[in-house]
């Protein structure tokens, strides 16, 4: 430890940020900042950096048509210091092996900022689901399963659903593994059916802990709110449900939208209205309950707060500056890219970060997985009060630490994960 620690140069291969940023690139270089502030020693900043555990399969599938086709897949156990490792199993056709990597850490650090007892992970199959049929997309989580029994585990690796991949598949995934185990396994995989084990309140779960984050900076900067006017990007499960609850705590949406159009309403939209629309219709568009507006326009609204809940990289140099809302809370994963902090740094935006704001949903797989191993399930009541707690807890972890530091929430919340894993990892020790 002593001779590491007189080494001139404290970091090897220090993330580069590129021109163009990737959201993963953009997280990394976050990370880097944190250890830096930390003063990381250089072996657990390696270790640390570093995933546990990469595997590459091939799953050969015989398609409807006879045909033998055969599709890669990944799972990466980025670690399982603090646990067992968490992460869910995206299908995407250009998914590679560097961003499930990227994915994994990410989870890592999610799961420490809300001090869940995982490690992080992530899965993948570079597949297009569209122009699979059901019973191919079964074959195929079937057998991507089975070639991996020797990682996952309720103890070892507990996949999820991601980008593509539903209640079903993780039934299919808890089926594979309880058929191999010969008895019925449900704390396997986490986001399965209720009838299967999965828990309450799970579909909300991401939406709710981002409005009770969001009401908690809405409190350290004054804002009230009955009558806060609020922006929200994206309208699917985070985005809607976000725009619910805080309009049910008297806020007034002021904007929405979603792939197809978005819509600025001053006196505030009509949210069960828009959901309604939406139930039906599929896409906000054609929607009266607001003017349109393009999609920059309703990132650059005035307003007290902002959600962007659709996707990465909304927010980066190029628009920072014409942010106006006084808090962005990240429903999404990476809206925001590192250009852009120094630019929200200096005009004083509190950005709440996605490791904190959206991590309502690895919280309440962690009740999922927690119910499923005791064999009990809570009532809907004890799920949200619970997520409320933790939600509670982590904001005022990650404020607090922000503050001793001196640094924006976003480097708070890594610098508490990081310190975290890595004093773990310290008494732990590194075995032989
Ligand atoms: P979703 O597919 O249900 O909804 C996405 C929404 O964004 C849709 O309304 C879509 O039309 C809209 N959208 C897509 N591209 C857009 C664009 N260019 N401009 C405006 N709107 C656009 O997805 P989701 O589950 O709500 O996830 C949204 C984000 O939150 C993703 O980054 C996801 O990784 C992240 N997230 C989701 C969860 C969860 O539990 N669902 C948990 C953590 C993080």
């Amino acid at each position: 430890m002593e001779r590491a620690a007189e080494r001139p140069t404290p970091y090897h291969e220090p993330t580069p940020i590129p021109d163009k940023e990737n959201p993963f690139e953009s997280m990394m270089a976050r990370f880097d900042k944190a250890a830096e502030i930390l003063g990381l020693e250089p072996g657990i900043y390696n270790y640390l950096k570093r995933p546990s555990r990469q595997v590459i399969i091939s799953i050969p599938i015989q398609m409807d048509d006879g045909r033998i086709e055969i599709f890669e897949g990944y799972r990466v156990i980025h670690n399982d210091i603090l646990g067992p490792s968490k992460g869910g199993i995206r299908y995407s056709p250009d998914v590679t092996l560097d961003e499930v990597k990227a994915l994994a850490a990410w989870m890592t650090w999610k799961c420490a900022v809300m001090n869940i007892p995982f490690g992080g992970a992530k899965g993948a199959v570079r597949c297009d689901v569209t122009k699979l049929t059901p019973v191919e997309i079964e074959k195929i989580t079937r057998r991507y399963t089975s070639n991996l029994l020797d990682i996952f585990g309720p103890d070892r690796d507990i996949p999820a659903p991601d980008m593509n991949t539903n209640e079903q598949i993780m039934a299919w995934v808890m089926d594979t593994y309880s058929m191999h185990m010969r008895r019925t396994e449900t704390a396997v995989v986490t986001g399965k059916p209720l009838i299967l084990g999965g828990s309450l309140g799970r579909r909300e779960a991401t939406g709710r802990g981002c409005m009770i984050v969001t009401l908690q900076a809405m409190a350290k900067l004054g804002i009230k709110p009955r009558g806060a006017t609020v922006a929200v990007q994206g309208f699917g499960n985070v985005g809607s449900v976000t725009a619910q609850l805080l309009a049910e705590q008297g806020c007034k949406i002021i904007g929405i939208s979603d792939v197809s159009t978005a819509l600025h309403n001053p006196k505030g939209i009509d949210i069960p209205k828009a959901l309604a629309w939406v139930a039906k219709n599929k896409l906000l568009e054609g929607f009266k309950g607001g003017e349109p507006i393009s999609q920059e326009e309703l990132l650059e609204l005035q307003c007290d707060v902002l959600i962007p809940a659709a996707m990465e990289e909304q927010i980066t140099a190029a628009n920072a500056a014409k942010v106006r809302a006084k808090i962005i809370a990240e429903g999404a994963n990476g809206p925001t890219d590192a250009t852009a902090d120094p630019i929200l740094q200096e005009k004083g935006t509190l950005v709440i970060p996605d490791i904190l704001a959206n991590a309502g949903g690895v919280t309440v797989s962690y009740f999922e997985w927690a119910q499923d191993r005791a064999g009990y399930f809570w009532t809907l009541d004890r799920v949200n009060h619970r997520l409320e707690r933790m939600m509670r807890q982590s904001f005022d972890a990650v404020y607090e630490k922000a503050a001793e530091f001196k640094v924006p929430l976003r480097i708070g919340a890594y610098i508490l994960a990081i310190d975290k894993v890595a004093k773990t990892l310290k008494i732990r020790g590194i075995y032989a």
